[in-house]
């Protein structure tokens, strides 16, 4: 690697980034007018592709789930640049400081729904594509910028079908979840489990005739709130967690219940399978009369496409010795002189596919900070974002040098 070279691409992209500052603001600011609840992202999509063939893109397009996609490059070797345009829902939106779907700038912060979650996360990769278009230094790379849709709900469903839908494999995935400019390698996995208890119904009067499904149910509780603590565990993330979350039954108040079902959140450490998650919990309530599932989490795109799935989400985390966390540290090193932190997610991300299932290299980096997400003060730091930016456009250039280099394929 030629640092010279490396040295006037740095302060190429440093100064690119600053140029682009406004129209990257400005369309961040659009995309949070844009309401895009899980499943509703049409708007979003439409104006993220507006957006793409704004900068250049050789090519604009979505897939069948509705991702918003353009590609910089031609090159064989594919980054897939990843942030989610779906926001989570409001619930009062008298505690915002001020209305949810409307941008506001105040000093370097900007206000709005999904800002720290994930759509300053898309400004910053189209910008980052937007860079590179104009630096025109890639050869044997390409980058496919996605605005993704469908994660709040199902996080990784919208990327599945990308890549084993619609074919786009690629060779190692950046997503631009809050991160606060550090590195992200990996975080818990998380599942859905159901258990349930038969009973046998009659009228509420004669109880003793009946056998009560609630009544077999409360053992059940007990024994899987008791697993907590011998669940698997892992030297970064610490132990596995699982908690009852829900609790149904049938809406009859005059017969004594013949079912009860339970519904567990399971927090998993890297390796968990579903087979391995339904034979522990099986293991524990069998003996009371429990049976064990994992329900299919019902999915539907914004395109009407159905992607309904297990919810089952697993765990990842790459080594930090992976070439493409080297590359991450690499880049940060050279924007700013320093060395990145390196650490991982508290919570779930689109990674859980690409390298949780997919076992494509992943890293994260993002200019939202994770306090903000899911609260009432969503917000980015607009200078973060333009950090961030750089970050993306020369991300692919030291990834083309080391990994290019390595394999010419
Ligand atoms: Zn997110």
């Amino acid at each position: 690697m030629n640092d010279q070279i490396n040295r006037d691409v740095v302060e190429k992209i440093k100064g690119l980034a600053e140029q682009f500052r406004q129209p990257m603001t400005d369309f961040l600011a659009d995309l949070i007018r844009i309401q895009s609840y899980t499943g509703h992202e049409t708007p979003a999509v439409d104006r993220t592709l507006a957006e793409l063939k704004l900068i250049g893109c050789d090519e604009v397009w979505t897939d069948s789930a509705g991702n918003a996609l353009g590609r910089i490059g031609n090159g064989k070797k594919i980054i897939l640049f990843n942030a989610h345009l779906d926001t989570n829902e409001v619930s009062d939106a008298s505690q915002w400081p001020h209305p949810p779907l409307e941008p506001v700038i105040d000093g370097n912060i900007l206000f709005g729904l999904g800002a720290s979650d994930c759509k300053a996360g898309v400004a910053a990769i189209v910008y980052g594509a937007a860079i590179l278009k104009k630096l025109d230094l890639l050869k044997n790379v390409s980058v496919v910028v996605m605005g993704a849709t469908l994660e709040e709900d199902a996080e990784g469903f919208g990327l599945r079908s990308l890549v084993e839908r619609d074919g786009l494999v690629p060779d190692c995935v950046l997503l631009a979840e809050a991160t606060n400019l550090t590195i992200r390698r990996g975080h818990r996995g998380r599942c859905e489990v159901h258990v349930r208890t038969q009973g046998k119904t009659v009228h509420a009067s004669t109880p003793h005739l009946g056998e009560n499904a609630i009544l077999k149910m409360a053992p059940v509780i007990e024994a899987v709130q008791g697993m907590n603590g011998s669940l698997p565990s892992h030297p970064v993330f610490g132990d596995g967690t699982q908690v009852v979350t829900l609790i149904n039954g049938p809406h009859t108040p005059n017969s004594v219940p013949d079912w009860c079902e339970i519904a567990i959140d399971r927090r998993l450490v890297p390796g968990e399978t579903k087979e391995s998650i339904v034979e522990s919990i099986q293991a524990i309530v069998q003996p009371l009369g429990g049976t064990t599932s994992i329900p299919i989490q019902p999915v539907l795109s914004h395109t009407g496409l159905r992607l309904d799935g297990p919810s089952f989400y697993p765990g990842w985390l790459m080594d930090e010795n992976e070439p493409i966390i080297e590359i991450g540290k690499l880049t940060f090193q050279s924007l700013w002189d320093k060395p990145a932190v390196v650490d991982v997610w508290k919570f779930s991300t689109d990674g859980t596919y690409s390298a949780g299932v997919a076992n494509i290299p992943t890293m994260g980096f993002g200019p939202q900070e994770e306090p903000f997400v899911h609260t009432s003060q969503d917000q980015v730091n607009l200078d973060k974002l333009v950090d961030a930016a750089m970050f993306y456009a020369l991300f692919p250039v030291i990834y083309e040098q080391i990994a290019g280099a390595n394999n010419k394929n």
